[in-house]
């Protein structure tokens, strides 16, 4: 364990705002006796004298939202990092955290937007708690006979497409390949292949999850069945989720389309066309009468973003073939018809390698890293067909974006396979909404770039169904009535009750 053995005294010295001193210290104990496991695990504390390595281990995947800006008391009190598999060690820091009156975070690769493993920027209340960083438990099985695979949360898709495509196998995974399956799949997973094989939820077979009393349960559709259903889809109110078991599907055995993955992306036989401004309205108007009756190995969207060079508003169509891989001949005709259609506009520049395209997508940005730069996001639900008044808007007010390095993507609908699963409003349309600007030191222009974000979610509410958990603006989670707006009411009621009964203590984040 990396902390200082001073560690005593600064506690001592240093009083916090959330857990007194006395409590801090005992927990101190606790996690560091000798029956708490030491050779596979790291601890971190808040109040410790070595900060930096407290801040590391706190980092996330980048640097947009950066823990240093929280206030201290909104911090983890530990950080516990186990470097393998070990459900005794993380039993134990659930238990004695909750002896404590501390709660309990869970993180697996923290990809999602508003640092929403940090429990106390989510609860907006002062309560101390206890932060199980997963990122390192990575371990991927493959059976190619079941067509199953096992992963642990802090896997990458990156990690299980490379193993599946050992066995010509595939997982409905995220489309940047280096976001982690625990988050993606806890909270619905829109992934590559959804269209046709149901999102990440639908193709879990079960898991391995510590719940509040600090044991390991299993469920599935046989085993603790109220548990299989609410955590696909409201995974982070429930427990620690340590293992998946997964159903894979068979790829297409086709030379020509296998893909190629990176940490950035994931590289599949596609469509790609670019519209300046004044086609976003006839793109929009195609794209919605196209998608609904597109074949469903055929994932279509429309990313709305900006040229980098010229700063001038811009659409972007991708239709992809996207569950690896469909061949059928419906494919190659939807794909044939939209490279006609687009054609036909007068001036518009068409490329099938989105890597020549300079514009910010999201997720494929190597500047993501570059700690200057700050982010807010929010994904809305929209209803199928898409209503027609809706496109105006969209185009409104992606007019008015401030940052030429945001975007808003509208994702394809009409899911084929139906969520039996806590996963919000199924079978329907998905609009994100990303706003990253470059920080200039001035809270105005921050506040300029989030505002966008709430306008254009104010604005497209009469089509609203509902926000995606998976995507959050930090500014929003301190509202308690969120959650309730992530899930269609019947599922929000059974979430609740389910809450009740596997953690009454409310150990886990607020629902
Ligand atoms: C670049 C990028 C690309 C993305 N692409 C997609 C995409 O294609 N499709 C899509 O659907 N989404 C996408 N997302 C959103 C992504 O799925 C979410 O951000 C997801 O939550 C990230 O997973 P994570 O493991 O990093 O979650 P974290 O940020 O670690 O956690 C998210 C939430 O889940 C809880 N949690 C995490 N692990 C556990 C666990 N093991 N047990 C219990 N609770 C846990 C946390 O406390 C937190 O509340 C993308 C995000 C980014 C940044």
């Amino acid at each position: 364990m990396k902390f200082s053995l001073c560690i005593l005294s600064v506690v001592a010295a240093v009083a916090c705002a959330a857990t007194d001193v006395a409590t801090q210290q005992k927990v101190y104990k606790s996690y560091t006796s000798p029956d708490f496991p030491r050779d596979s695990v790291d601890i971190q504390f808040r109040q410790q004298k070595n900060k930096d390595s407290y801040y590391d281990a706190l980092k996330t995947f980048n640097n947009l939202i950066l823990p240093k800006e929280f206030p201290e008391s909104a911090l983890p009190l530990a950080i516990v990092t186990p470097s393998k598999a070990n459900n005794k060690g993380l039993e134990k820091a659930i238990k004695v955290a909750s002896q404590f009156g501390l709660r309990v975070s869970a993180r697996s690769g923290g990809y999602q937007s508003g640092y929403s493993s940090n429990m106390a920027a989510v609860d907006n209340n002062r309560e101390d708690f206890v932060l199980l960083d997963l990122s390192k438990l990575n371990k991927v099985t493959i059976n190619p006979k079941a067509r199953t695979a096992t992963a642990e949360p802090g896997t990458t898709g990156l990690e299980l497409y490379t193993e599946a495509i050992k066995y010509g196998l595939h997982f409905a995974g995220p489309h940047t390949a280096r976001v982690t399956i625990g988050g993606f799949l806890l909270q619905g997973g829109m992934g590559i292949g959804s269209r046709l094989h149901g999102a990440g939820v639908d193709n879990v077979i079960g898991f391995d999850i510590i719940t509040a009393d600090g044991k390991t349960v299993y469920a599935d559709a046989k085993h603790n069945k109220d548990l299989f259903y609410a955590v696909r889809g409201g995974g982070q109110f429930f427990g620690v989720v340590t293992k998946f078991h997964l159903r894979l599907v068979p790829m297409v055995k086709n030379p020509t389309l296998v893909p190629t993955y990176n940490e950035t992306s994931v590289q599949i036989d596609q469509v790609f066309a670019i519209f300046d401004r004044p086609q976003g309205n006839q793109l929009l108007n195609f794209y919605s009468k196209f998608d609904p009756k597109a074949p469903k190995a055929l994932e279509n969207k429309v990313v709305f973003t900006v040229d980098a060079a010229t700063n001038a508003k811009q659409y972007l169509f991708a239709s992809v073939s996207a569950a690896p891989f469909n061949t059928s001949s419906a494919v190659t005709k939807a794909q044939a018809d939209i490279t006609k259609w687009y054609k036909t506009l007068p001036t518009n520049f068409a490329t099938s390698d989105p890597s020549t395209y300079g514009g910010v997508i999201h997720g494929s940005d190597a500047g993501w890293a570059d700690s200057d730069l700050s982010y807010y996001a929010e994904d809305l639900w929209f209803p199928v067909p898409l209503d027609p008044r809706l496109q105006k808007v969209l185009i409104k007010q992606w007019d008015k974006v401030p940052s030429a390095l945001s975007s808003m993507a509208l994702n394809t609908g009409t899911w084929d396979a139906p969520t039996k699963s806590a996963l919000g409003y199924d079978r329907s349309y998905s609009l994100c909404i990303y706003s990253t600007w470059k920080r200039n030191g001035t809270a105005a222009w921050d506040e300029t770039n989030r505002r966008w974000v709430d306008e254009t979610v104010k604005a497209l509410k009469p089509w609203t169904l509902g926000y995606y958990a998976n995507e959050l603006r930090p500014k929003k989670l301190q509202d308690r009535n969120y959650w309730s707006k992530c899930y269609e009411k019947k599922t929000y009621k059974t979430l609740k009750t389910t809450k009740n009964k596997w953690d009454p203590e409310n150990i886990f984040k607020s629902l």
